[in-house]
């Protein structure tokens, strides 16, 4: 490709409040529509909006945790349009003053780590939503979302590959996660992501026209609809086309973009501060105390991972994603402390079994003790660690503790020297002319003993024993 690709995400995260950022109303999904409303989000003529302090406070934790600035003073303007789910006729957000600004994150990407800019983050109310009725040319306006308090994440254009973009968005799903507030459930709407893309010429440092694209409201759409942008864009400047300015929708059904506006049909919002609010003046003292309050991050805890535990980057990058699967880990340790060995058995056997059957970590039914007893009963030799996989699935399915599923089975490893001696005699008294051609120099015939005796024990014989004694008869 002659071209390098340009990208900037807008992302928008739903606050976990238990109230609305300008009335007390609840934030709480799922009501029967237009139940969580009053006359300050209903934008009834007269009354005053009065910021929620902890809308504040959350978009400051995030702040901190993307390195920002926190600008004691900033302020709220009103963003002007009409559209039935917005009753006021304009929304109340940041313009000019942000309450973040000058930040970044750092992201990995096929090993090499890369800092992307965070121009600002503000605060801002949320719209209404639209039900459009399927069989009647008749849509209805719910009121619950309005005013549900949000934060947008405005990157600088650092990103150059929808690998990348994926990354970055990763990152801050992950941050605001761990913070605590947004659930990330991109959904539901609650994390929202728009991307801007586009290309300029190979060692150029100018940047050519973008798109922003709309309605991506999966990781692997943001990632597709920045590829297939891409791609587009590149076939127009190949024909010696030019890209135009416009806010371009994805559509995931038939993977393509399409126009939605153009630049010149573009609002106008005609910001002004908004005179019901005053500015927002914050205390350096409970920044600091927001400041200590912060939990370990993503980046730190991998770091304390590979460091500390000796764990594989891959490892702790895997197990640092989610707070809770990094939390999961952590309290195995408590009763059983070999890193390696948990992660192997976290990774490798239990978040499958959690996937097929749709279940989050939080949700496991293998508690973290549940889990360190069967990994103590691998190490002692009690069962096999093969046993131990078709003991960890029952485990998942019945909720049951290890030591009971392998009594009630008899999954007992057989360490016993005599009985494997029977097994391997049978064995080799029914492959006469196998034990022949390994007599003869074909060693790779082991791999077919061993798997004879294994399963005539019904995988319960202890694999390091049967593999000395068939060496010895043979
Ligand atoms: P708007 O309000 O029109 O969306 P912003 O200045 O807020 O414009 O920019 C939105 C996003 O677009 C930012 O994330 C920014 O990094 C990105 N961006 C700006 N210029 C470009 C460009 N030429 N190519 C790709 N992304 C861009
Ligand atoms: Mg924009
Ligand atoms: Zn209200």
């Amino acid at each position: 490709m002659k071209y390098t690709p340009v990208i900037g995400l807008e992302v928008h995260a739903q606050l976990k409040t238990e109230s609305k950022i300008f009335c007390s109303c609840s934030t709480a999904f799922g009501a029967p529509p237009n139940t969580h409303v009053c006359p300050v989000c209903l934008g009834m003529p007269g009354v005053l909006p009065v910021l929620n302090k902890k809308v504040a406070e959350y978009a400051i934790r995030m702040g901190l945790a993307t390195n920002c600035r926190i600008n004691m003073e900033s302020r709220f303007a009103r963003k002007n349009y009409f559209y039935p789910d917005l009753p006021k006729g304009y929304q109340i957000s940041q313009y000019e003053m942000p309450i973040c600004e000058y930040g970044y994150v750092e992201i990995e990407e096929k090993d090499e780590k890369k800092r992307i800019g965070i121009t600002r983050i503000h605060m801002e109310e949320d719209a209404g939503k639209l039900i459009h009725d399927p069989d009647r040319p008749v849509s209805r306006v719910d009121l619950n979302r309005t005013g549900v308090p949000l934060i947008e994440i405005v990157s600088e254009p650092d990103m150059r590959s929808p690998e990348e973009a994926g990354a970055y968005l990763r990152k801050l799903h992950s941050v605001l996660r761990y913070l605590g507030i947004c659930d990330g459930n991109m959904e539901e709407g609650s994390f929202r992501c728009d991307a801007n893309v586009s290309l300029m010429p190979l060692g150029s440092e100018v940047f050519g026209t973008r798109a922003e694209i709309k309605n991506l409201n999966s990781f692997k759409n943001v990632e597709k609809a920045i590829r297939y942008e891409i791609q587009r864009q590149q076939d127009i400047l190949d024909d010696e086309g030019e890209v135009i300015q416009e806010t371009r929708l994805w559509n995931p059904d038939k993977e393509l973009t399409t126009s939605m506006r153009s630049k010149e049909e573009a609002h106008d919002y005609r910001y002004f501060p908004d005179p019901d609010l005053l500015p927002l003046v914050l205390d350096e003292k409970w920044i600091e105390e927001i400041r200590t309050d912060l939990p370990e991050l993503p980046d730190e805890k991998k770091q304390r991972f590979t460091e500390e535990l000796q764990l594989p980057s891959y490892d702790a990058k895997v197990l640092t994603a989610e707070r809770e699967l990094a939390d999961y880990f952590e309290t195995c340790l408590e009763t059983y402390n070999n890193p390696k060995q948990v992660s192997n058995w976290v990774m490798g056997s239990l978040l499958g079994l959690l996937n097929t059957e749709g279940k989050s970590i939080a949700q496991s039914p293998v508690s973290p003790p549940m889990l360190a007893e069967l990994l103590k009963l691998v190490d002692g030799g009690t069962i096999s660690g093969k046993i131990a996989k078709t003991v960890l699935e029952e485990m998942a399915k019945s909720g049951k503790k290890a030591g009971q599923i392998v009594e009630e089975k008899g999954l007992v490893q057989v360490s016993d020297t005599s009985a494997i001696e029977a097994l391997a005699d049978k064995v080799l008294a029914a492959s006469p002319d196998e034990a022949a051609r390994y007599k003869e120099g074909n060693k790779k015939l082991m791999g077919f003993f061993v798997g004879q005796v294994m399963k005539e024990s019904k995988g319960r014989a202890n694999p390091k024993m049967v593999n000395e004694i068939l060496r010895k008869k043979l």
